[in-house]
Formats: C-alpha cells, structure tokens, sequence
C-alpha cells in the first residue's frame, strides 16, 4: 500500500491528540478484507489515552470557540481541499482497509468531502433570535453557542463520510472532538486526521483514538461516563446505539444516534420498469449490500412482478465481483466472516421457507470474503431476511397486491431510516410519501443522500439528523436571554 500512495506520508498508524501523533507499543493489525492480508499495525488506545483527548479537547475549547465562524470556516475549507487534492490516495487507503470497489470509494471521499465544504460555508451562518417581548421594559432573545467536547464512534462501512459528517458539523459550531474510529477502518480516519493538521486545524480540536473492537468497548464507556463530553454522535448497530444510550444516562449527554435499517423498496405497477430495476441495482448492491440505508426487502405489485423480478436479476448476474482494487470491479468482499454468515444464514433461511433463487446465493469461494450478488423471490413475511437487517449484497422479494397492503408491511419494523418506491402517479406519490414511518424516502430513486439533505432516521433507527443546515443545531445550545430595565 505504501508504495501506491503518491503521499506515503498519509499512512498514519499513531494516536492523534493535541496535534501530535503518539505510536505506541501495543498495536492491533489492520486487514484487507479482499486477501485476508496485514495491511498495517495501529496503535491501540488505553483509557487513559481518552483521558488525556478529552483533557485536551476541552482545553482546546475555549480558543476554538471564541473564535469567528468565518475563521472557522476557512480551516474547514482548507481540509476540504486537502482532502480533495489527495483523494486518490485516501480512496486506495480505503479500498484496502475496506473492500469497496476503488470507484466508490472515491465517491465516498467526494461525498465525504462534502460535509466538510458545507458546514465551512454554514459555520457563518448560526444565528440567534429575538422575540417580541412581552414586557415594556425587557427584550427577550437567543443565543446559540456550541455545546463543547463533543465525541463520535464510528463505523466501517463509510470510514471517511461518517467521520466528516460529525466531526464538519461540530468544529464548524466552535466544539473540539474526540473521535474513535471502527477496528476495521482506522487507517482511513488517522489519514484525514492528518490532512486536518495540515489544513490547520489549531491542536486538540480533533483528536483521534484507533481501538480493536474489545478496547473500543472500554473507550466507549470512558466517554460515556465523562462529565466533559457533552454530546455524543454514534453511527453503528442498533444494540451498540442503546448501550451508548444506557450509559449516556448518568452524565445526561446529548446525544446522535444513527443505527440500524431495514430498507423497503416497493415498486407499484405504473413504475418505470428500467428505473426500478436500475434504482434497484444501486439501493441494494452498493458497499455489497453494507449500508444501513441499503434495501433489505422488495415488495413488488402484482402486474409488474415477474417482469421486475426477471429483469433484475439479468442485471444483478451483470455485477462483477473482485477486489475493488481492480478497475473492472462492481462489488468487492464483505467485511469479514461474521458478516459472511449472517448473510449465508440469511439466504439458507429464506430459500427454506420457500424462497425460489434467482441469482447468486453462494460464497464465492471458500476461506473468501466474495458472495455471489444475490436475487430470491417469493420470499414469505416469516423469513429472517424480511425482518432483520442483512447487510449483504441479497435481494428478498416479496409480491403484493393492493397500495395499503405494501404500506403496512413496510412499516411493520422497528426501524424506519430509508424507504423507497417506484411509481409514476402523482397522488400516490404524496399518499405513500406521507404514509411511509421512514426518516427519508426515496421516490423513483435508489439513491438520496447528500450534504444538503438531513439525513437520519425515526423510531430505533435513531435519533437527530446529520448533514443539511439542521445537521448543526446538533452541536449547538440555545440560551435564552431576557434583558430588563431597558
Ligand atoms: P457494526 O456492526 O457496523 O460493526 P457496531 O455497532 O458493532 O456496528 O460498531 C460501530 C462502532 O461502534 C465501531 O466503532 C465499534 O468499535 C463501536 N462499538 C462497538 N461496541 C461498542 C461499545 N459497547 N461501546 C462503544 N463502542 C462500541
């Protein structure tokens, strides 16, 4: 990997705290899902290494805050085209802590980006309020300020967007940051860390603690329970999403939750046939199947079903498998073992209970992390699939036959992040917009997020809302001033 890198200099595997890199002995191996190959050793974090970040981030705070949004805003613009500049070299980074074709990688470090440009253009733009008062002599207003040292756990399945979502938003605001990263994907986190530094980002605004999964669990729990964190932003499954919660109660943190989904695209039968299949394609097989707003569940109407069902799986037969590193690759590995079998216990599963198998429905090869993009119809409400989220690259569907039938099922989940549907009657548009328990539908599209759009979900799919100028009331308190003897 070092040899690839235009900028060997990106690959850091140190802690970040208070603008240094701090390498210590005890180190945790970084591994190319496409080879099973060591990529990398990163440093593991003690507790007393989040001790020493927190410290540091709110000693950082006091300056960082005072100073002017548009001061803000220009260290933001400048890591924004940092990170543009070198985005080659994170997106190779990426693909091979990750897995993802390097095309999407890149977009995902474009799209990443993105926050980073957007909340440099909205950190000028917080402004307060003034009410009418309704005394004579008192004038009634507010203020928003940000609400200090902020923390984010991340995941691996957007090693570079999910940190940029958070971390854009809070120092924009005039907060400090410590960030753990996910095991699989630090390398990716510590490079933007270290664009951060060069952009000038002033010392302990953004620090960054890499962790094996066991340690993360320790790391959690310390800034969980500090008192000087006062908001916490986490993206990741839903169980971790409510331990984070559990343990937020002492210190009544604020906090970000962006969890698990179990995305519904249900395609009527006035839908375009080709845009469905295509929006389809893209909703489903992205990241191999490992977004949370990836659909998990097809609901197809009656008219349109076989001809839906046929043509997909011509176009998911289509889809090439590799690893992303290769330029010809649609679809890389999956990010490790378990995921591989909850995914083949997922399709096992579903063709048992009488699901017919369309395409794909293997690994690709033993001791590989490569599945086959997989296709099964007629897939009963009662398989696994159809409740649980897969996170692999497998299309379960269903067939429906009248709207309210479609809606129901749909929304019987406790998750509601993304839904989607295809049809080209206006009213419906509306009806089924409006009925959808969804944080964010997509209608006649696969494919909805970007920096100026709020992105998050409702029920246990999670709390607050990322990207989009609501994206920083997060990270801002509001104080209400009532000035008298006026
Ligand atoms: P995924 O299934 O995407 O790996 P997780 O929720 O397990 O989702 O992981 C997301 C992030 O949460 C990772 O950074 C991981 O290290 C972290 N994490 C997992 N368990 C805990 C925990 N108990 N406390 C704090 N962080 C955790």
């Amino acid at each position: 990997l070092l040899k690839k890198l235009h900028d060997p200099s990106l690959l850091k595997t140190g802690l970040m705290i208070a603008g240094e890199w701090h390498d210590k002995t005890e180190v945790t191996p970084v591994i190319n899902p496409a080879s099973g190959d060591v990529i990398a050793h990163v440093s593991q974090s003690q507790e007393a290494d989040v001790e020493h970040a927190i410290s540091t981030a709110s000693k950082a705070f006091p300056a960082w805050s005072a100073m002017t949004g548009k001061e803000r805003a220009s260290v933001l613009r400048r890591w924004f085209d940092l990170v543009i500049a070198n985005a080659d070299d994170l997106a190779l980074i990426m693909t091979t802590e990750q897995g993802k074709p390097l095309a999407e990688a890149r977009a995902e470090v474009v799209y990443g980006a993105s926050f980073l440009e957007w909340f440099a253009e909205e950190a000028k733009r917080v402004s307060g309020d003034v009410m009418s008062s309704t005394w004579r002599d008192k004038r009634t207003l507010v203020l928003k300020q940000p609400i200090g040292v902020c923390a984010a756990i991340t995941p691996w399945n957007f090693p570079v967007a999910m940190i940029t979502r958070k971390v854009a938003p809070a120092i924009a605001a005039g907060c400090t940051i410590v960030v753990k990263p996910a095991e699989q994907t630090p390398l990716s986190a510590l490079a933007i860390a270290e664009l951060a530094q060069r952009a000038g980002l002033p010392a302990g605004v953004l620090n960054v603690l890499p962790a094996d999964s066991q340690r993360s669990v320790a790391i959690g729990k310390v800034l969980c329970d500090s008192p000087v964190v006062r908001h916490l932003s986490f993206t990741g499954s839903t169980p971790v999403g409510k331990i984070l919660m559990r343990q937020s109660a002492s210190t009544v943190k604020k906090l970000a939750l962006e969890l698990g989904g179990h995305a519904p695209f249900i395609v009527f039968d006035d839908a375009d046939l080709d845009a469905a299949v295509e929006g389809a394609v893209q909703s489903k097989y992205r990241n191999a199947g490992q977004t949370c707003v990836c659909t998990n569940r097809f609901y197809v109407q009656d008219g349109i079903y076989d001809a839906f069902t046929e043509r997909f799986a011509e176009a998911v037969k289509r889809i090439r498998v590799g690893d992303g590193i290769a330029p010809e690759t649609q679809q890389g590995p999956v990010i490790d073992e378990q995921a591989m079998q909850k995914i083949e216990s997922h399709v096992s599963d579903a063709i048992a209970k009488g699901g017919r198998l369309l395409a794909g429905g293997r690994r690709i090869q033993a001791d590989t992390l490569f599945f086959e993009p997989t296709v099964i119809a007629d897939v009963p409400e009662h398989a696994l699939i159809m409740s649980e989220e897969t996170f692999g690259p497998v299309a379960a569907i269903a067939r429906f036959t009248d709207e309210q039938q479609a809606v129901v099922a749909a929304n019987d989940t406790d998750s509601g992040l993304a839904a989607y549907f295809f049809t080209r009657d206006m009213a419906r548009i509306w009806r089924v917009g409006e009925q959808l328990e969804y944080g964010m539908v997509g209608i006649n599209t696969g494919l909805m997020s970007n920096e100026v759009a709020p992105f998050g979900g409702v029920k246990q799919s999670g709390l607050g809302r990322e990207g989009s100028s609501y994206g920083m009331d997060e990270y801002l308190e509001m104080k209400y001033l009532c000035i008298g003897g006026i």
